[in-house]
């Protein structure tokens, strides 16, 4: 863990960063991060993000291995030698696109990115009872370079539009929801549901869910349930990650 002072942060931001640390690090054993892909979430009720720095492995990212970018990538105030992805752009720019974002990850995981290789194989449909979230979609985005540039990250946050994820060609996935523990959710469900389809597709043709089914799961699922639903996957992981020592007991009072 880098114990640089960044004059960025104040103290305020001491709960987030440690929410967004727990997310790489869980993230991170789930291998959904490797040595790629990354995690943000905007500074309540500013044009500003926090995410966590390059030089540090995702495997041991802590509070303080954090910069603060404004929505043009720029970091304004950092310690010295940290400084943020190179895809920042993913991040700076569907922020400025979606006030309603308020976490981002960017994921390489190899059975999402799977559903971007083909081109004679079913794409990425709803499987499980869990995706009904994405009903409303999941582009594709066909620039398959990393996102250098705002240009870039701009024509990203166009293909996402009002989604809640995108798929990005021979690359990854990029999510999006209203907090970090909502994103964690999303992402371990999101390659659930990947993984899902290609197991079944192993067994015979899957079957996305209809959309009388569709209907029947968003009217089983209210937001209070999704609420109660994303805190449940977060305390599991939470725990399974501290007994494995992923976690440290000191951060316990920013993770309940
Ligand atoms: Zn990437």
């Amino acid at each position: 863990m880098n114990t640089a002072t960044d004059t960025s942060f104040d103290a305020a931001q001491l709960p987030m960063r440690t929410e967004l640390a727990a997310c790489v690090r869980l993230m991170h054993d789930a291998a959904i991060l490797n040595y790629n892909g990354h995690v943000s979430a905007r500074i309540a009720g500013e044009d500003r993000l926090v995410i966590h720095s390059l030089v540090t492995p995702r495997s041991e990212v802590g509070p303080d291995d954090f910069v603060v970018c404004d929505l043009d990538g720029v970091v304004p105030e950092a310690a010295p030698g940290h400084k943020p992805p190179s895809e920042v752009h993913i991040h700076s720019e569907i922020y400025k696109a979606r006030p309603d974002v308020g976490a981002i990850a960017h994921i390489h995981s190899e059975s999402v990115i799977a559903f971007t290789l083909t081109t004679d194989a079913p794409c990425l449909k709803l499987v499980r009872c869990d995706a009904v979230r994405w009903r409303s979609g999941i582009p594709m985005h066909t620039d398959p370079t990393r996102i250098r540039n705002g240009k870039q990250g701009a024509a990203l946050a166009a293909t996402l539009g009002p989604h809640r994820a995108a798929l990005m060609r021979a690359h990854g996935a990029v999510l999006v929801a209203p907090s970090a523990r909502a994103v964690f959710a999303d992402t371990i469900q999101f390659d659930e549901n990947a993984r899902a389809q290609l197991l079944a597709a192993t067994l015979g043709t899957p079957a996305p869910l209809s959309e009388a089914e569709l209907d029947a799961l968003e009217e089983a699922s209210p937001p209070e349930f999704l609420d109660h639903y994303v805190n449940k996957i977060w305390r599991y992981y939470v725990e399974r990650g501290r007994a494995a020592g992923l976690i440290p007991d000191d951060w316990a009072t920013h993770l309940t």
